[in-house]
């Protein structure tokens, strides 16, 4: 399994300050900002305390989440944020990586 960039995206998305989901600011170490940690389910919120260490199950929770916040129309596309926080979250690899692991699932790698 070829989660390498989606990993580092993330470790990286957790050093800055800016939510991933709506570019509000959050505190550099959380997974999102406080709206939307607290929109999620507290079977989705437990998933995201799984250290990173733990590999993909922290992976796969945390993905869970964003899909989640993203049913719930929290989800700002990037075009729409404010350009310092776009350029931020643009920085992490996030989106390419999200995308290619979309792509990867298409084809059933
Ligand atoms: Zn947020």
């Amino acid at each position: 399994m070829s989660n390498i960039s989606l990993h580092v995206a993330l470790l990286r998305i957790f050093r800055t300050t800016i939510c991933p989901i709506d570019g509000k600011r959050k505190d550099s170490g959380q997974c999102f900002c406080k709206s939307c940690y607290f929109a999620l389910p507290s079977k989705l919120k437990h998933g995201l305390y799984v250290s990173a260490l733990d590999g993909d199950e922290f992976y796969d929770n945390y993905l869970s989440a964003m899909e989640y916040l993203a049913r719930k129309g929290f989800y700002v596309p990037l075009v729409k944020l404010p350009t310092e926080a776009a350029k931020i979250i643009g920085d992490t690899g996030l989106i390419a990586a999200l995308n290619e692991r979309k792509q990867a699932k298409q084809e059933g790698a």
